[in-house]
């Protein structure tokens, strides 16, 4: 009885399943009529051309996905039959929309965008009504932004790119373990403020659309994190808006171009950040503007060299020339490397090794080492590739020895992409003791929001 009435509901289903069938297959086919009466005409018309289309996919090699239609959608001039990535110019597909930047007028002073004037009051108010969002996460601890990019264009070398994706790669690792957010940018956000002016405007939009952000960490691509286990001292900056490695002398005193540098410091958000931006910017606009203030920073500054202005010398020379409005709330720090020039530092690793450990950040095992003037995404740079590349490397290394030591590798050694065990895997591997204490710090364990 069961059986037999399960039996003529089975038959039921199975004619409702076929007429719904029948419903559906007449809709593809419909569908497929249309379309190619309507776009299939051109070039995927007629049976020859489908035939063609197909002997010439298969002839080409196995493909695993037939993209007909994005092929066949671009002119014959520019749909490139060839597979080969090695020899393919990427300028074909790289196109930059001519015009269209507005003309700034020339007799205007460059300004980075509408004057604020009570950014105090308006983050604090936002602050207020944001209470999820704190600018601080911990006692001490401010919530910091790591900001890095680089040019929208591919490198100008064939290896530039990939000692981005290592500085990068350097730079998440460092942030992780800090909880430190990042911000990669790679848009020229104001055409005028090309190269080592960029940062200016992006900083200033940041600040601005981020006012949980108490601190922004401006870090150049070419400077990467070689002590991952150092924590900046935020507690000694409490009373500064603005920390750059440098030396009060050599800026206030000398005057020296190389007396700070611009290639790692922090911001404080908040109105007076916005006021110095807006004293460091006018020298940027790119062509007349630039190259007239890079001849008054050469004669204003000690041993600048003669070229374009640049954002570190500008900063000198405000600090230099304005120390009474800006230098009470700047703080050049020189008690451990938050930028460390790489030329003094980088043949010292083994030593360092040999004789210290992570956390120091200092001269024994500085926090950033940082690779000024190698331009490793450009074309030529102020030192012989091979030792900035090779020296990359071993930055590169020596910081990524401290990630691997968590999970119990290590590079065979710093000039090495080779890595070794250095424990033996354990069937209790939550017994392991990670020896820096990287993979569980102290601040991770407390809750960042108040839920
Ligand atoms: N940069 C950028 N976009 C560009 C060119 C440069 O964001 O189109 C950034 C990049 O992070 C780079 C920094 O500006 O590291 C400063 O340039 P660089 O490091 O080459 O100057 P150096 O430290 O050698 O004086
Ligand atoms: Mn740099």
């Amino acid at each position: 009885m069961m059986d037999r009435c399960f039996g003529t509901r089975r038959v039921r289903q199975i004619q409702r399943a076929m007429r719904h069938g029948t419903v559906t297959f007449m809709c593809l086919f419909l569908t497929v009529v249309v379309l190619r009466g309507t776009i299939g005409a051109g070039k995927f018309g007629t049976p020859e051309q489908d035939f063609n289309e197909i002997r010439d996919h298969f002839s080409r090699g196995r493909r695993v996905e037939p993209h007909r239609v994005l092929e066949e959608a671009q002119p014959e001039s520019e749909s490139s039959h060839s597979n080969n990535y090695a020899t393919f110019d990427i300028s074909k597909i790289l196109k930059d929309e001519g015009g269209g930047d507005e003309k700034r007028d020339p007799n205007k002073p460059y300004s980075l965008g509408p004057k604020i004037a009570d950014w105090d009051e308006q983050r604090a108010e936002w602050l207020r009504k944001n209470p999820n969002f704190r600018n601080f996460i911990g006692p001490n601890k401010p919530r910091v932004l790591l900001v890095t990019g680089s040019s929208p264009k591919p490198c100008e070398n064939p290896v530039g790119d990939h000692y981005l994706l290592k500085s990068i790669k350097n730079k998440l690792d460092y942030c992780r373990v800090h909880g430190i957010e990042i911000f990669y940018n790679m848009a020229l956000l104001d055409a005028e403020m090309a190269g080592f002016w960029a940062k200016l405007p992006l900083i200033r939009k940041l600040l601005l659309s981020h006012p949980e952000v108490e601190f922004l960490w401006w870090m150049d691509s070419d400077a990467m994190f070689t002590d991952m286990v150092f924590e900046v001292p935020w507690e000694r900056y409490k009373d500064h808006n603005l920390v750059m490695h440098g030396w009060n002398e050599m800026v206030y005193d000398q005057k020296n171009w190389i007396g700070l540098n611009t290639g790692s410091f922090l911001l404080r958000n908040c109105q007076w950040s916005l006021d110095i931006l807006d004293a460091w910017a006018p020298m940027g606009p790119k062509g007349k503007i630039r190259d007239e203030a890079g001849k008054v920073l050469t004669r204003e500054l000690k041993d600048r060299p003669v070229f374009e202005a640049d954002d570190q010398s500008a900063m000198v020379y405000i600090l230099a020339t304005q120390r009474d409005k800006w230098g009470e709330k700047v703080y050049l720090e020189n008690a451990y490397y938050l930028h460390g020039y790489w030329g003094i530092l980088v043949d010292r690793y083994e030593e360092m090794i040999e004789n210290y450990h992570p956390g120091l950040g200092d001269h024994r095992w500085p926090l950033v080492t940082h690779f000024v003037g190698c331009k490793p995404c450009g074309k030529f740079g102020d030192y012989p590739v091979e030792r900035c590349l090779k020296q990359m490397d071993r930055a590169y290394n020596f910081g990524d020895n401290q990630i691997l030591q968590i999970y119990g590798f290590t590079h065979k050694s710093l000039g090495s992409r080779r890595v070794k065990r250095v424990r033996n895997e354990t069937a209790n591997p939550l017994e392991v003791k990670d020896e820096l204490g990287l993979l569980h710090p102290a601040f991770k364990a407390v809750k960042t929001s108040s839920s």
